[in-house]
This record gives C-alpha cells, sequence and structure tokens, in this order.
C-alpha cells in the first residue's frame, strides 16, 4: 500500500513538472498571438516607414532618418535603443528624374535615375539616342567609340515580349510559347556577345562611354514580370544613367533601328552629399538570469531605392519591429538578453552585420541563436540548422511550441547547411553562431519585389507578416527561456566533389567600412 502509494505520487508528480513548463509556455504563446492579433502596429510601422521616409539606401538621408525612426520607436515602446556607427559611405540623394520622349512624338516616359547616377546640373538634356554598336572586337569598338558623341547611349536588349512566362504559359500555344523561347535565348545569346566584343565590363563600358562624350546611359533591367524593372547603381561619374521601362525602351529602340530618329530629354536632380557616417540600429531588452548571454533578432534596414523597399526587407524589418513589441509586452523580463539588429548596407555585402560581428565578439561568443528574415513578404515555410550538428534538437524543441496554424507548410531542413551569403545570418553562422534564416514562401519574390521598382506598401501581405512576427517572438521566447546553452559543434561538410578537398565551414569576412568610392 504504501509502496502503492509512493509509485502514485511519483506518476502524478512527474507529469505535473512537464505540464508546469508546458503550461507556462502555452500561456506566453497565447499572449504573444492575442498582443499580435489584438494591438497590432504592422500597418501603422509600414506606413510610416515605406510611405512616410521611403527607400532606404546605403549613405543616404532618409537611410538616417530610418535609423532615427527605429530608436525612436523603440524609445516609445520602452526599449533601449541605439545607433551604432560602422563606417562611412558615399553620400547621395535622389532628386526629380524626368524622362521624355519629344521626337517623332511627345510621351513621358517610365523611368528613373539609378542609383549614384550624376545629376544633369540643374539643366535639361535633350537629345539623340545610340544603340550600342555589335562591332568586331574591341579595336573596332575603339574606333566606334566617338559615334556616341553628345549622344544618349542605350546599352540594353530590347526584349522580345513585355509578357512574363507564366503568361505565355498560360494562353499561349506550345508551339509558340517554344518559339519565344528559343527566339529570346538566341537574342540574349547574340546581346552577350556584343558587350563582350567591346573587351569591356559593364562598368568600364560605361565609363568609355562617359569619356568618349556621351550625354547618359540608358539601360532597361526588365525583371520578367509585368511593369518591373530592377534598379541598382550608376558607374558613370559625370553624365546620368538611367533605367527605362521595357515598354518605353522598345518604343525608343524600335523607332531608332526603323530611322525615325527619336529624341528624349532627361532631368535628374541628385545631390552628392561627400562622405556621411552609416549605422546599424541595436535596440536590447535585458535578461535578468543571464544577462550576458544573448539571443538576437535580425533584419538588413538598408534597400535599392526603385521602390521604397517594402520586402527587402522592409517586411522583415517591421517582423523583428514587432517581434520586439511583443516580447517587451509580454515578457518584459527574459532570462537571457534579447537584442534585436537593424543592419546598415546588408545590399552591398552583408556590411553591417559582418562589423557588428567583428566589433562585439563578447555578444558573439555568447550568443545563444539568431533569427534573420530576409526574403520576402511571404509566411516562414522553410527553416534549416545551418550546419549545427545539434541544431535539430533545440529548433525543434521551440518549433514543438509554436502552435500548427503557424507552422502549417513550414518544412525543415536538419542539420541543413550553413549559409555562405545572401543574407546577414551569414555574417553570424561565419563566427560560429546558431543563426538560422527564416525562409519565406516566394509570392513571386524575386521577379516582382525583389529589387524593383515595384517593391511598394501595396505587396505587402499583412496576414503572413503577422504569422512572422507571431513564430519569430515565440522562438526568441523559446530560445531564451531554454536551460540548457545551445550547442554550436559543426557538421563534418561534404568534400569538394571536383578537388576532392574537405569541405570548408564560412569564413567571417570584414566589411567594407569606406563604401561608394572604387
Ligand atoms: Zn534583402
Amino acid at each position: 500500500m504504501k509502496n502503492a502509494l509512493r509509485l502514485l505520487t511519483i506518476l502524478f508528480l512527474l507529469p505535473a513538472t512537464i505540464s508546469f513548463a508546458q503550461s507556462k509556455d502555452s500561456l506566453m504563446v497565447a499572449a504573444i498571438i492575442k498582443e499580435a492579433s489584438e494591438n497590432s502596429q504592422l500597418k501603422n510601422n509600414a506606413h510610416e516607414l515605406l510611405d512616410g521616409i521611403g527607400p532606404r539606401l546605403v549613405g543616404s538621408p532618409k537611410m538616417q532618418q530610418a535609423h532615427d525612426w527605429a530608436v525612436a520607436k523603440y524609445t516609445s515602446w520602452g526599449i533601449t535603443a541605439r545607433n551604432e556607427k560602422w563606417g562611412e559611405w558615399r553620400g547621395w540623394e535622389r532628386g526629380i528624374s524626368h524622362i521624355d520622349m519629344v521626337q517623332p512624338w511627345v510621351k513621358t516616359l517610365e523611368g528613373t535615375q539609378l542609383a549614384w547616377s550624376p545629376s544633369t546640373g540643374g539643366k535639361t538634356i535633350t537629345a539623340e539616342l545610340i544603340i550600342i554598336a555589335d562591332v568586331a572586337d574591341s579595336m573596332a569598338f575603339i574606333q566606334w567609340l566617338p559615334n556616341v558623341k553628345g549622344k544618349f547611349v542605350m546599352i540594353s536588349m530590347m526584349q522580345p515580349t513585355g509578357r512574363p512566362d507564366y503568361n505565355w504559359q498560360e494562353f499561349g500555344t506550345k508551339e509558340s510559347v517554344d518559339k519565344m523561347k528559343k527566339e529570346r535565348t538566341d537574342q540574349n545569346d547574340a546581346w552577350r556577345k556584343r558587350i563582350s566584343k567591346t573587351g569591356l565590363s559593364n562598368k568600364n563600358l560605361a565609363l568609355a562611354l562617359e569619356k568618349a562624350g556621351a550625354v547618359g546611359i540608358v539601360g532597361s533591367n526588365w525583371s520578367a514580370g509585368f511593369g518591373v524593372n530592377k534598379i541598382f547603381g550608376a558607374s558613370t561619374t559625370k553624365i546620368p544613367t538611367i533605367d527605362i521601362a521595357l515598354e518605353d525602351y522598345g518604343l525608343l529602340y524600335r523607332l531608332l533601328e526603323s530611322g525615325k530618329n527619336p529624341m528624349i530629354s532627361v532631368r535628374t536632380d541628385s545631390k552628392e552629399l561627400g562622405m556621411v557616417p552609416t549605422f546599424n540600429t541595436v535596440a536590447e531588452i535585458k535578461g535578468t538570469e543571464k544577462p550576458n548571454e544573448y539571443v538576437m533578432l535580425s533584419a538588413h534596414f538598408d534597400s535599392w531605392d526603385g521602390g521604397t523597399g517594402a520586402t527587402d526587407n522592409g517586411t522583415g524589418t517591421f517582423v523583428m519591429m514587432e517581434a520586439m513589441r511583443i516580447l517587451k509586452k509580454v515578457y518584459p523580463n527574459p532570462k537571457r538578453t534579447i537584442l534585436v539588429g537593424h543592419w546598415g548596407s546588408e545590399e552591398q555585402g552583408l556590411n553591417g552585420s559582418r562589423a557588428f560581428v567583428e566589433d562585439h565578439s563578447e555578444i558573439v561568443k555568447n550568443m545563444q541563436a539568431l533569427f534573420n528574415q530576409d526574403n520576402g513578404t511571404g509566411r516562414v515555410v522553410n527553416i534549416g540548422g545551418a550546419g549545427f550538428l545539434h541544431s535539430y534538437e533545440y529548433m525543434g524543441r521551440w518549433l514543438a511550441r509554436v502552435p500548427s496554424g503557424y507552422k502549417q507548410e513550414l518544412e525543415t531542413r536538419f542539420p541543413g547547411a550553413p549559409s555562405g551569403g545572401g543574407s546577414d545570418n551569414a555574417s553570424f553562422v561565419a563566427a560560429g553562431v546558431p543563426a538560422f534564416g527564416l525562409g519565406s514562401n516566394s509570392w513571386l519574390y524575386g521577379s516582382y519585389t525583389w529589387h524593383t521598382n515595384r517593391d511598394t506598401y501595396d505587396k505587402i501581405v499583412f496576414d503572413d507578416v503577422k504569422n512572422n512576427a507571431i513564430l519569430t517572438a515565440i522562438l526568441v521566447y523559446m530560445a531564451c527561456e531554454d536551460p540548457a546553452t545551445t550547442s554550436r559543434e559543426k557538421i563534418v561538410l561534404p568534400s569538394n566533389r571536383l578537388t576532392g578537398e574537405p569541405g570548408k565551414w564560412p569564413e567571417q569576412r570584414s566589411p567594407t567600412r569606406k563604401g561608394g568610392i572604387d
């Protein structure tokens, strides 16, 4: 009887201890979901940052405004935040771009100057166009070069179709789809040869045209969707470089080829601002039991500036800000310190996060886990173990606490492989930190929003972003509460298939601390 009673007591107590932890966790998870659902700040933050401030090109005044906005926002939530300087960049401020066709008829064209493009010095430049010639070799190109004097030079291929492939596939016959693809491939190959026969890289080609007296460079970097072009940076130092939408670029190209002599007027009003400091925004909720151990949220803050950087990486930014806000409210005294990093200059080579890793070895050494998000507005559907041998053990345990509705389509790969680049988690993985990328489903990110002129507020799917904020907050909570420190043991990487050399873990790399001046 006595023994039986003891057994009964043990049987009763054991599940009780487990269920105490479980119920504490489920209460917290419920509180996170409630706060995210009833008091969401996602739309407000998206409007303030994307519509109110705009795109966040490194070295631009808008990037600085965004950093100051983030610090003020965290402060208003009672969270300590600071801007940490890590380098300097060429300062440049986008201005008005006016691009019009004035001959053979009048049409305002859809286009914009590339980032860091020179201005037209307060003037409007009106000139004819010329297409980069198909020459025999680099000698012939040098002989052809004087033809560009006083003209805008078109350096992109004219796309044979403005319809994306999915549209062809839905409505075209198999024969016409195959024919279009074959013609396009041939045309792409021919254009690549045309450029390579100049003997110059894209950058040096632009500089050679500038030196030869061209008045501007005109390109069209179509992003394979309706209305989307990717807008990157210019290489010219004196003359403007502009991108024109596929439809208008094709119009000019065809008119030029048929001898209709089109002319365009261009005015670009950007400003050079000299070298300016660059920052990361870092915010913190201090840990109570293990203040010197860290769980970090991570998302780059900078963007290209053809759109407003809504999904690259506004959405990652809002996920992390919202998770921080929720955690501060429902979990204000975490066991470990919670940090968030809003990195500068990810787009030019993970510079802000690499600088943080280099400048804060004491934090990096004691980091329990890091969660980064940077591939669009979609629900998180992919998480890998980043090549940490035991990642399944702890990530599996943390993920188990996420209610099924927030991980329905989630695919996990453990132990996975270390990320060598792509986004800021790679900077931490290189330093041995269990740093995980939260991979979103696509919403046609690659063609429609990534680095495009259409990466704007209206592309955000707020339900998905909310889902991700909840998921992130739960993972951060679980990582903070975990009685164990995460294992950093790495997998043995497969050897190189060609050389037979043993596989190497990605190396930690230094950031560019003085950028935009090469
Ligand atoms: Zn990004």
